[in-house]
């Protein structure tokens, strides 16, 4: 069953000015519950405007978004509940984190809720164990905490609202790769045990490729792409012609294939990559 979904989204900025620009134009597709959707596409494609569309802050000009079958404007005066039910985490999160301690700026979101004290704090530690936040660290300020320890709190505070679904723009943007890959598998971890449907728009493929069971890819203000991540990558040409590209080891087997190699399927991860390859070096050592 859809849990979101976009019917023929349309948004203009400055409409009726010298400066209209069209962002969105026709943009439909759904998502199924529990599902972890990537979102990728040019800069400028959109995707930061749709994802603002999925919580309310941004009104569409014409078509509709449904959360679990209802448009989420049905009654703009409960907008407010929408997003708590539709979670963001913004681009560099760690900017907006302003309370005296961790353990309060986690809260917010659930005060906000009006949820009692004692389930606010059921959600605080649940959600800092799942973001990798040591208990001691729930006392400290968060201006004291290391920049990958920030980032965590941020994302912290939107999970403790435990909403259906959760938007994150770009969460590991200048992360190290091991702070990055922890960071990823904390997400999915806690996306697979509370059955919350993610949409994750990034730049990495090597980011999508790990996690996304779908790739949604914007072009110009529309859906070029929905797809199972595997049907996404193997469309390169279509995708680099998109100013996009595929990653590395997809590269990589695609020449191989081209080389006349055996290869099989394309492999999107370096997991994938092995499986396939191993057997092929342990049969051409066997040969020799
Ligand atoms: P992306 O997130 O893929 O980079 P955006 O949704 O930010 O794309 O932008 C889509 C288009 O809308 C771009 O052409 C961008 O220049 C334009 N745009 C984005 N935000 C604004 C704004 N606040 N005012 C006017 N135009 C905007």
């Amino acid at each position: 069953m859809a849990i979101l979904e976009v019917r023929q989204l349309n948004y203009v900025y400055s409409a009726g000015t010298p400066y209209e620009k069209a962002a969105l134009r026709d943009v439909s597709f759904s998502v199924e519950k529990g599902d972890i959707v990537g979102v990728i596409g040019h800069t400028g494609s959109g995707k930061s405007t749709l994802m603002q569309q999925l919580n309310g802050l941004l009104t569409p000009m014409s078509g509709q978004v449904l959360l679990d079958g209802r448009d989420i404007w049905e009654n703009p005066k409960k907008i407010r509940d929408i997003r708590f039910r539709v979670g963001m985490v913004f681009q560099y999160p760690e900017y907006q984190l302003f309370e005296e301690t961790v353990r309060r700026d986690i809260a917010f979101g659930p005060r906000n809720m009006g949820l009692s004290e004692e389930e606010i704090e059921r959600r605080v530690r649940r959600a800092a164990t799942f973001a990798g936040l040591r208990e001691e660290l729930l006392e400290v300020s968060p201006f004291d905490l290391s920049g990958g320890q920030k980032r965590r709190a941020a994302i912290a505070g939107v999970m403790a609202m435990e909403p259906e679904v959760l938007v994150l723009d770009e969460p590991t943007a200048g992360l190290d790769p091991r702070g990055r890959e922890q960071l990823l598998s904390r997400i999915v971890r806690y996306a697979r045990e509370n059955g919350t449907t993610v949409l994750l728009v990034s730049h990495s493929m090597e980011d999508v490729a790990a996690v996304a069971d779908k790739v949604l890819v914007m072009n110009k203000g529309e859906v070029a792409m929905m797809a199972p991540t595997a049907e996404v990558f193997s469309r390169a040409e279509e995708l680099q012609a998109m100013g996009l590209t595929v990653p590395a080891v997809t590269q990589i087997f695609m020449k191989l294939r081209d080389s006349g190699y055996a290869v099989g399927e394309n492999a999107y991860t370096v997991e994938q990559a092995v499986r396939r390859l191993l057997p092929l070096i342990k049969g051409g050592a066997a040969g020799c």
